[in-house]
C-alpha cells in the first residue's frame, strides 16, 4: 500500500467526534445513540472502502471533514424516517397492476379502515351476547347474499386460500388436475408447487390442450381427495381445445363422493361481457353448479383490498375453517373493515361499477376515455405551449393482475415529447418525482393512459411536467 493511501487510512473521520457533532445539534434530537452511531459507523467504513479500491490515481483523494462526515450520518438517520412505500400515479393504463398494488381502495372503504383502526374493534367480539366472535362474521353474511354460497371464509390472499383449502381437503391424499391448468400466476404462485405445500399429491389427467371428462374419472381411485379445477387467468390456449366444464366435474364428484374446488382467481360479482369484456363466469354463476369451493382474490376484479375468498358448502367450509392453518393465515382487521366496505358497494351494482375504481376503469366508454384524453392534452397544452409537444393517439389499457387476458380493452392516449429531454430521460424523471408518475414510453413519446387516471391525477401531471421542465430550463 502506498504512503498517500496509508496517511489517509490513518486520519479517517473520528467516530467519537462525529457523535459529539450530532449531539451538540438538534438534527437527531430524541433518536437512540446506537442508531446514530451504526450511521456514523457507516459514513466511515464508506470512506474506508472507496480509498481501498481507488486505484492508481490516489493523488486526488481527500478526506471529509468531522463535519462533513457528521452531516452524512445524519442525512442517513433523516432518510430512514422518509417513506419508501409510496403513493404512485398509474399512467400505464394496466389496471390491476400486481407491481404497482393492484386495486385502489374506494372511498367508503379508506374510512372504513380509519375509523377501525382508530380504536378497538369487536373484531372478535359477539356485542349481542357479550363473547367471543368470529372475524369472518362480518363479512360472511354479506358474501353469501351476494354469492349465494352456504358459507363464507376469508384468509390473507388467494394464494393462501389455495394452499389452506387443498391441506383441509386433500392432505396425504392426491387432487385431479387438468395438464392444461398446471399454471403459474408469477410471483412464485404455481399450482404445482403450491400443491406440494400443502401435502396434497398432485395426479394430473388429460393433455396440455385438451382434458375430457373420463380422463379425471379414469384417475379417481382410493387416494383421490379432491377435484380442482383452476381458472387459466392470465393465459389461453387457442385452438384444438378441450376441457370438462364444472357442472360435469361437479357431477362425477357427487357421484363418487368426493369434493369439487374451483380456484377462481379474479373472481366477479357482475357480468362484464355487456362492457365489451371477455366473458368471465360470476362467482354466482360459478356456485350454482353445486361446486364444493371455490377462491378468489379481493383485489383483482372484486376491486378490493388483498384477500383471499372462499365461498362453498357449509360442511365443507367448517372443514376447512377448523384447519389450524387457517389461524396462521387469518385476514387482519384493516383488510377486514375494507373488504367489508368493498362489498356493500355490490348491493347496489351501479355504485360498484362507479364508485370501485378498476371496474370504473374497465367498462368507461372509448368515448368518454377520449373525452379525458383531450381535456388532458388540453390542460397540458395550457400549461405548457412551448415545452412540449402533445398528441392523442388510439392504443390499449389492459386489464392486469391475471384477469381477462386476451381481451385488448381500446383506450386513448396521451403522447408527450418534450422539447429538451428525450422520452427516456423525461419518463425517469416522472417516474422519480415526489408523487411518482409511472407511464409507458413508445416511438419516442411518454404515453399517459386515461383509464387509469382520474381528475385530481391529471392536475398532478401537469403540474410535475411544469415542475420539472422548467428547472430543467433554468
Ligand atoms: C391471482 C391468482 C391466484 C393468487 O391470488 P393472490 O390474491 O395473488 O394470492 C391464485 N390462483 C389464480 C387462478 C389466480 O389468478
Amino acid at each position: 500500500m502506498d504512503d498517500h493511501r496509508k496517511e489517509l487510512l490513518k486520519n479517517l473521520p473520528k467516530i467519537d467526534e462525529m457523535m459529539l457533532l450530532l449531539e451538540r445539534g438538534e438534527r437527531l434530537a430524541g433518536v437512540p445513540r446506537e442508531l446514530v452511531k451504526e450511521a456514523c459507523r457507516s459514513v466511515v467504513e464508506e470512506i474506508r472502502g472507496r480509498i481501498l479500491a481507488d486505484k492508481g490515481k490516489n493523488g486526488e483523494l481527500c478526506l471529509p471533514m468531522e463535519e462533513e462526515a457528521a452531516d452524512r450520518a445524519a442525512r442517513i438517520v433523516e432518510g430512514f424516517g422518509a417513506y419508501r412505500l409510496r403513493r404512485v400515479i398509474n399512467a400505464t393504463g394496466v389496471i390491476l397492476h400486481t407491481n404497482l398494488g393492484r386495486a385502489p381502495l374506494c372511498r367508503e372503504a379508506i374510512e372504513r379502515i380509519i375509523e377501525v383502526a382508530r380504536g378497538y374493534s369487536n373484531l372478535e367480539y359477539n356485542l349481542e351476547k357479550g363473547e367471543r366472535g368470529l372475524r369472518y362474521d362480518h363479512v360472511r353474511e354479506l358474501l353469501c347474499a351476494l354469492s349465494g354460497a352456504e358459507d363464507a371464509l376469508v384468509v390473507n390472499n388467494n394464494a393462501a386460500a389455495v394452499l389452506l383449502v387443498l391441506n383441509a381437503l386433500a392432505e396425504g391424499r392426491e387432487a385431479i388436475v387438468s395438464r392444461g391448468e398446471l399454471i403459474e400466476i408469477g410471483g412464485e404462485f404455481r399450482i404445482p408447487e403450491v400443491m406440494m405445500k400443502s401435502g396434497a399429491r398432485l395426479k394430473e389427467v388429460g393433455t396440455t390442450n385438451r382434458t375430457r371428462l373420463a380422463d379425471y374419472e379414469q384417475a379417481i381411485g382410493p387416494e383421490t381427495g379432491l377435484i380442482l379445477k383452476v381458472h387459466t387467468s392470465n393465459f389461453r390456449i387457442m385452438g384444438f381445445t378441450e376441457a370438462a366444464d364444472l357442472s360435469s366435474l361437479v357431477n362425477l364428484g357427487k357421484k363418487h363422493g368426493l369434493p369439487v374446488m374451483d380456484d377462481l382467481g379474479s373472481g366477479c360479482f357482475i357480468e362484464l361481457d355487456s362492457y365489451g369484456l371477455e366473458r368471465e363466469p360470476t362467482v354466482r354463476d360459478t356456485l350454482a353448479t353445486g361446486v364444493d369451493v371455490v377462491t378468489f382474490s379481493g383485489d383483482k376484479l372484486l376491486g378490493g383490498p388483498q384477500a383471499g375468498i372462499i365461498l362453498g358448502k357449509r360442511e365443507t367450509l367448517e372443514r376447512i375453517r377448523k384447519n389450524p392453518l387457517n389461524r396462521a393465515l387469518r385476514i387482519d382487521k384493516l383488510t377486514l373493515a375494507a373488504l367489508e366496505a368493498t362489498l356493500v358497494k355490490y348491493l347496489r351494482p351501479e355504485e360498484a361499477l362507479s364508485d370501485i375504481r378498476v371496474l370504473r376503469a374497465l367498462t368507461e366508454p372509448l368515448a368518454d376515455v377520449k373525452k379525458r384524453a383531450k381535456r388532458l392534452a388540453a390542460m397540458l397544452r395550457r400549461a405548457l405551449p412551448e415545452g412540449l409537444n402533445i398528441s392523442i393517439i388510439n392504443g390499449t389499457s389492459m386489464a392486469g393482475g391475471g384477469s381477462l387476458p386476451t381481451r385488448e380493452i381500446p383506450t386513448v392516449l396521451v403522447g408527450v415529447r418534450a422539447t429538451t429531454l428525450s422520452a427516456a430521460a423525461l419518463e425517469e424523471r416522472l417516474r422519480q418525482w415526489e408523487t411518482p408518475i409511472i407511464a409507458r414510453v413508445a416511438d419516442e413519446m411518454v404515453l399517459f393512459d386515461p383509464r387509469t387516471l382520474d381528475r385530481e391525477e391529471f392536475t398532478a401531471i401537469r403540474d410535475a411536467l411544469r415542475a420539472l421542465l422548467a428547472n430543467e430550463m433554468g
